[in-house]
């Protein structure tokens, strides 16, 4: 039997809470199919180890998750530390160092819920969107002089380079021509952003020679979030930089329902590194310990991990038990408007797993 080890970083506020409901449904689906079971590690790094040793995981923390199959992090956020302190000392000390560059965010609206565009379907609203994940405005180059003086200045500096451009744009178009509509909408704000910006629509330009059979086409990306509401079904899989991405994916998870639903994958393609699963939302202070957190964003990642070890029909299983959770109105937690909690929810979908004859 193939075992697959997993390193699980819940992190903080319902990081935790999301992530012991996601652990218990890939380990019902490890039971459920036989074949494979998983190995899950788990590290307790975020605000509150961070208390204690003054950062956020250990200096080797990387050394003990590299040889594990894949992570399942849950958040980095802690209402008593700084947001740029939690995410750079956790999750983007682990997606940079580990390469996972194009970090893929499908969007959905899944069977029983309501997206807030009236009358949009799962069928006008059906996308991924990819994002760079390890340069542009998130490079982490810049500086601040002279702090606490009037002459205070500071700088974050977009830095793009054509090899990471070039690796973004290829990984896009090959997912947009694996999809039937094989349609990339490019990102971009070349008008105002006159260097980099205008080198990332020349290498969409270049890569698109190489997908003949994709039709793609380039968009401002204030214009894109006003296409995203009115025109929904114009889009099928989209490419953004860092920053923008980051924005337009949590815009397409409120037009698909809720922010609790929405998956991604940090992926290292090469896998020279293993990728990372999570929820596309944060540390949600203000339902945090309530045991309210919706778990299904989690339990998608979960899907695209399997997908990502190979194990794509146990994925589909997953699939198909959240969507018949989620068609059910009596499992929705508040955000999607129910009542229900993280438990009922993740009970639901274990249920699901072991009842299902497919
Ligand atoms: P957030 O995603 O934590 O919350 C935004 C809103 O969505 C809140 O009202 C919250 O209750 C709701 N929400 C989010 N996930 C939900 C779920 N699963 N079920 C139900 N409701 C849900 O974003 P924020 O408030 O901007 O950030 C809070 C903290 O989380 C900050 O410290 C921030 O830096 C951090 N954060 C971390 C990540 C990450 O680690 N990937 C992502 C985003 C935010
Ligand atoms: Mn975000």
């Amino acid at each position: 039997m193939k075992t697959y080890t997993v390193a699980a970083i819940p992190g903080d506020g319902i990081g935790t809470e999301v992530i012991s409901a996601g652990i218990e449904v890939l380990q019902a689906l490890a039971k459920r199919d036989g074949r494979f079971a998983f190995k899950v590690d788990h590290f307790d790094w975020g605000g509150e180890y961070y208390k204690k040793h003054g950062r956020m995981m250990p200096v080797n923390g990387r050394d003990l998750i590299k040889k594990h199959d894949a992570i399942l992090f849950g958040s980095a956020g802690h209402p008593d530390i700084s947001d740029h302190i939690t995410l750079w000392g956790l999750r983007l000390a682990i997606c940079q160092p580990f390469d996972q560059y194009a970090n893929v965010r499908p969007t959905r609206v899944l069977p029983g819920i309501t997206s807030p565009l009236r009358s949009v379907t799962d069928k006008e609203l059906d996308w991924v969107i990819v994002r760079e994940n390890s340069e542009g405005e998130y490079a982490g180059v810049g500086g601040r002089v002279h702090q606490g003086s009037p002459l205070e200045a500071a700088t974050d500096v977009a830095m793009f380079t054509r090899p990471g451009v070039e690796r973004i744009m290829r990984f896009a178009f090959r997912l947009a021509q694996s999809r039937p509509r094989k349609l990339l909408t490019v990102v971009t704000k070349s008008n105002a952003q006159r260097h980099a910006m205008v080198m990332w629509d020349e290498i969409a330009v270049e890569i698109a020679r190489e997908f003949p059979d994709v039709t793609w086409d380039k968009m401002l990306v204030d214009a894109m979030t006003m296409r995203m509401v009115i025109k929904p079904q114009s889009i099928d899989t989209v490419v953004a930089t860092n920053l923008h991405a980051d924005i337009l994916s949590d815009l397409a998870a409120a037009l698909a329902g809720s922010l609790g639903i929405a998956p991604t994958a940090n992926l290292n393609p090469e896998r020279a590194f293993p990728s990372m699963f999570e929820p596309i939302h944060g540390s949600a202070f203000d339902i945090m310990g309530k045991g309210i957190a919706n778990p299904v964003g989690t339990f998608w990642s979960a899907v695209m991990m399997l997908d990502h070890l190979g194990e794509a029909a146990a994925g589909a299983r997953l699939m198909r038990a959240i969507e018949r959770v989620t068609a059910d109105k009596r499992c929705h937690t508040p955000d999607l408007g129910g009542t229900a909690r993280t438990a009922d929810v993740t009970a639901a979908v274990v249920a699901a797993i072991e009842g299902a004859n497919d």
